[in-house]
């Protein structure tokens, strides 16, 4: 990778998006209906001879019955006349992508590795995994937005595995819908017997964060379209606010994500010098710390309110020095934000290890006397390891001691 400095020009092209080359989706022959916009719901509608006048209120009607409901055939939709739920199933379905297995930890934590649909000759099926993470005043879906991920960050075990595809918006909705699904999340529905899915009377999916595989801004319509279903206050209603964009730092993207989809957004700092960064996380070659900070300076929306979160990884030895930590304090000033810290989450050939607790609980103590809240997650479900950032890992076996070792679960307040 080539060395960049900030230009005007680039600076001055917020419609440019950065996208991952690499497209091998195949449409199965009965596309699902999940995850296609309301305008994409009318062009079905028109396709299969609804007459336009009617096509409103039979979106609204899909619509309702997709995401309020979470109808799984369409002879649910009973406000939907016969002949039209017939044709409707004749050339379409309401499948989620499938479940192959699911784990669920004793503290609550589920993960799900999800199986998507289409043929791939001689490939193996493209998988992903959700985490479920749930607590008392509220319950997080982590979710993928790719199958695998281009940016090799030296720490994520995802950024060992090479980039498959990227994931369409009915793929990164399906895995709402499947964690609804097996949370009993729908009205009506019933909760796991388990007693492990909080829900006295409230939602179980309250909080959304793109912290799975892959980079969001490198999908980054798709990602949208997705986040937008899942905000919509006549659907699925996760407010934005608590709804999180976790990127690497594609510079460039920034700014139009938080112009199109109003979400709150993480960058996943980890080092507060570009020589350490660049290692780390190598797109830090391309968008160097201060031009990443620049985009976060000017994210839309941006205030005391609605701050950014800066994810920093304790990397023993590595980043974890007091020194780092008085730098990284100097390096967000005047910037709205919060740090969250997350613990190293090891994974079979690294060489790199978690910090201690010492040395976190010393760093965030310099972070939280400069004026910040420096919480550093419980890890949760280190029994089924459903860390966010590593999650297909988790279907490896882990050694005893690995198990027992620290997770990352940098989640929304
Ligand atoms: N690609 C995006 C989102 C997915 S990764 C990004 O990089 O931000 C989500 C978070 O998990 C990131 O902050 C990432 O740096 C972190 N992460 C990845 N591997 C990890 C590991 N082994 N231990 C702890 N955190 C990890
Ligand atoms: Fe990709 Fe994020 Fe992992 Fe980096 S940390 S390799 S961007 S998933």
């Amino acid at each position: 990778m080539t060395l960049h400095t900030t230009t005007p020009d680039r600076a001055a092209a917020p419609a440019l998006l950065e996208k991952t080359p690499l497209e091998r989706y195949v449409a199965p022959a009965q596309p699902s209906l999940v995850g296609l916009t309301r305008a994409e719901l009318a062009t079905v509608l028109a396709g299969i001879g609804v007459p336009p006048a009617q096509t409103k209120m039979r979106v609204q009607q899909l619509w309702h019955w997709l995401y309020v409901r979470g109808a799984r055939r369409f002879d649910q939709m009973t406000s939907v006349s016969k002949e039209l739920r017939a044709t409707l199933a004749q050339h379409y379905t309401l499948a989620r992508p499938e479940v192959v297995a699911e784990q669920v930890s004793t503290d609550g934590t589920r993960k799900w590795l999800l199986r998507l649909p289409g043929e791939h000759a001689g490939e193996r099926p493209h998988e992903i995994e959700t985490v479920y993470i749930p607590d008392t005043d509220r319950g997080t879906l982590c979710l993928s937005s790719q199958v695998g991920c281009t940016l090799n960050c030296a720490f994520c075990h995802t950024g060992t595995q090479r980039l498959v595809r990227n994931l369409t918006a009915g793929e990164i909705v399906g895995q709402i819908m499947v964690a609804r699904d097996r949370l009993g999340d729908w009205p009506g529905g019933t909760p796991p017997t388990d007693g492990l899915v909080p829900r006295e009377g409230a939602r179980a999916v309250t909080n959304i964060v793109m912290m799975g595989m892959g980079e969001p801004l490198y999908n980054f319509e798709a990602v949208r379209d997705a986040l937008l279903i899942a905000a919509d206050g006549d659907g699925l209603g996760v407010s934005k606010r608590k709804i999180t964009l976790s990127t690497s730092g594609v510079a460039p993207n920034i700014a139009r994500a938080g112009a199109e989809t109003g979400v709150m957004l993480a960058v996943s700092l980890h080092a507060v010098r570009d020589a350490l960064r660049n290692e780390l996380v190598p797109l830090n070659r391309k968008y160097p710390i201060e031009e990443l900070l620049e985009a976060c300076r000017a994210y839309p929306g941006l205030s005391n309110a609605r701050r950014i979160t800066f994810e920093y990884v304790m990397l023993k030895g590595v980043n974890d020095s007091l020194a780092d930590a008085k730098a990284l304090v100097k390096l967000l000033k005047g910037i709205p934000a919060k740090i969250n810290l997350i613990p190293f989450n090891p994974w079979p050939g690294t060489t790199y290890e978690c910090s201690d607790w010492e040395q976190i609980e010393t760093f965030s103590e310099v972070i939280f006397n400069a004026g910040y809240a420096a919480p550093v997650r419980t890890p949760r479900g280190r029994d089924i390891l459903g860390a966010c950032g590593q999650l297909k890992s988790a279907t490896e076996k882990l050694s005893a001691r690995e198990r027992m070792a620290l997770r990352a679960m940098a989640m929304t307040d």
